[in-house]
């Protein structure tokens, strides 16, 4: 495991010489130590970066080159899948599949983007029809420059993704901050970099605190744009920080997405895409579909198996057979997940089923799936992101009012649809203020569609070619081509 900063092609210690634990949630136990990177690392890391973008060979490469490169990085995560699955288990405290998930999709977001880079040498002329035929015109992709890249604990290594691979597609430079909750395999991508001969400068890693090293790149001259996920107050800090130099800046925040349950559904879909929503990650999903709205006739039998099935989730290690529910991240999220359900409680709202520490495991940052009912629209436990395994159910008699209820929030990231009847499934669909809906499920995630939020869940979008446009400009060229003098001074 790296405990270094990589910065220009090399591994170095930070300038400070600190380091920082990376802390196994599931043991509590401290298994490894990081350099915490500043502004100074910053510096050095954005310099490099510059160097690489201004007077390096990688923005003048074609798409098909840097295919070739971004290839090269999926075919190696490929064949470290199991090592690389298991160290995101260790510091993530996910069951293991999960990771495997995360890990293989890692490696399948490179693939897509080196498609997108080649396509870029196929398209990037795109000639523009004008009103005056002396002109003709085009429009011209080219990277933005550097980009600073900054992510959360909850996928690590697929959050740095999203966001490294359409950069290096584009031609642009990065510099990765991974968040100091899961730095280790983030900081594999240096050591993949170095393998396949990535040039060097082109990506570079800071690990460290969000305020030491978080903060740096977003105030840095030197930073062309920011590519931020996390959260809402951290995201404002960053957007205010782009602002004093104007950096082009995209943000995928926070959520309190809600799932509506129409009395047509199938009960066991409705629970089976309500557990899928809420408690895979362990709730730690920016898109976690944890307001549930279920329509009056159908609330009963469907919490009855609801309740049933929840309490069935095998909470455990990671690594463990048959766990579908893994540690909390770290000790701070787990107590402020904790405080989350006691201050539903406080507010009046019934524990339907978990509600604390699971029985008879005394180590590691657990918390039980926790079903809560009985609260009011406006209570902070049914509009607050929580980010852990705690889901609210209420009940609406309408669609009309489904459809107030599931849009009365400051977040918009996802929405979930559960109904038979495909009709109201594309109207409500429709009605919802949230920048991905899922009909008939919740949370699958294809590298291929827009990924994004309306409202305080942020601005703009990752994946697909949304998430390729991030990284570049475009560029106008227009030339006259008639033979006769514009005459407009000299006639
Ligand atoms: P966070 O905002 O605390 O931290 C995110 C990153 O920002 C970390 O790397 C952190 O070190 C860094 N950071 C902190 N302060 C900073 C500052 N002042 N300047 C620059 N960087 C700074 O979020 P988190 O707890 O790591 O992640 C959870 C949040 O992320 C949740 O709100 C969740 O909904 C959101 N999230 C959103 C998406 C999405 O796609 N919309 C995906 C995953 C997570």
């Amino acid at each position: 495991m790296q405990d270094k900063l990589f910065i220009n092609g090399e591994w170095i210690a930070s300038a400070s010489g600190k380091m920082f634990d990376v802390i196994d949630p599931s043991s509590e136990e401290v298994v490894h130590q990081v350099s915490a990177g500043n502004a100074t690392d910053v510096d050095l890391a954005v310099t490099a970066a510059r160097e690489a973008f201004d007077n390096g060979p990688w923005p003048k490469l074609s798409g098909a080159e840097r295919a070739g490169y971004l290839r090269a990085i999926a075919t190696e995560i490929n064949e470290r899948l199991d090592e690389l699955s298991k160290m995101e288990v260790l510091d993530n405290g996910k069951p293991y599949p999960e990771a495997k998930w995360d890990i293989e999709d890692t490696a399948g977001c490179f693939e897509f983007y080196a498609d997108m880079a080649e396509e870029l040498d196929a398209n990037n002329n795109e000639n523009i029809t004008l009103s005056m035929e002396e002109f003709t015109s085009k429009a011209v992709k080219e990277p933005i420059g550097v980009a600073g890249a900054i992510v959360p604990w909850n996928f690590p290594m697929l959050m740095a993704a999203w966001k490294v691979a359409p950069a290096l597609a584009a031609g642009c430079t990065v510099v990765l901050k991974p968040s100091e909750m899961t730095s280790l395999t983030a900081l594999e991508f240096g050591s993949i970099a170095q393998k396949i001969g990535l040039p060097a400068g082109v990506l570079n890693i800071v690990t460290g605190f969000g305020v030491d090293a978080g903060a740096p790149i977003t105030a840095h001259p030197g930073v062309d744009k920011i590519g931020f996920t996390g959260s809402v107050p951290t995201g404002s800090a960053v957007m205010t920080a782009a602002a004093r130099d104007i950096k082009n800046v995209s943000l995928e925040l926070g959520g309190k997405s809600p799932m509506i349950v129409f009395k047509d559904t199938d009960i066991e879909k409705a629970v089976e895409w309500i557990l899928f929503g809420i408690f895979w990650n362990q709730g730690e999903v920016c898109s976690a579909t944890s307001r549930v709205l279920v329509e009056e006739e159908l609330y009963e039998p469907l919490m009855e198996r609801l309740i049933e099935e929840t309490k069935k989730i095998k909470i455990g290690h990671g690594m463990e057979e048959d766990v579908l529910l893994g540690a909390i991240v770290s000790k701070q999220q787990y107590e402020k997940v904790l405080e989350a359900i006691e201050r539903g409680k406080a507010d009046g709202a019934t524990v339907a089923c978990g509600g604390g520490r699971p029985a008879g495991i005394d180590k590691g940052y657990y918390i039980e799936p926790t079903i809560f009912t009985d609260m009011e629209e406006d209570s902070w436990i049914w509009q607050e992101e929580i980010f852990g395994p705690v889901v609210c159910v209420k009940t609406f008699k309408t669609e009309e009012d489904a459809i107030r209820m599931a849009n009365y929030s400051r977040f918009g990231l996802a929405a979930a649809i559960m109904s038979e009847d495909e009709a109201r499934g594309e109207r409500v669909a429709k009605a919802m203020q949230a920048g991905i809906i899922w009909i008939n499920c919740s949370q699958p995630t294809f590298t291929e569609a827009p990924w994004g939020g309306y409202k305080q869940s942020g601005i703009g979008r990752e994946l697909g070619k949304w998430g390729f446009e991030n990284y570049l400009h475009t560029k106008q060229i227009t030339r006259y081509v008639s033979d006769d003098p514009w005459a407009w001074y000299i006639k």
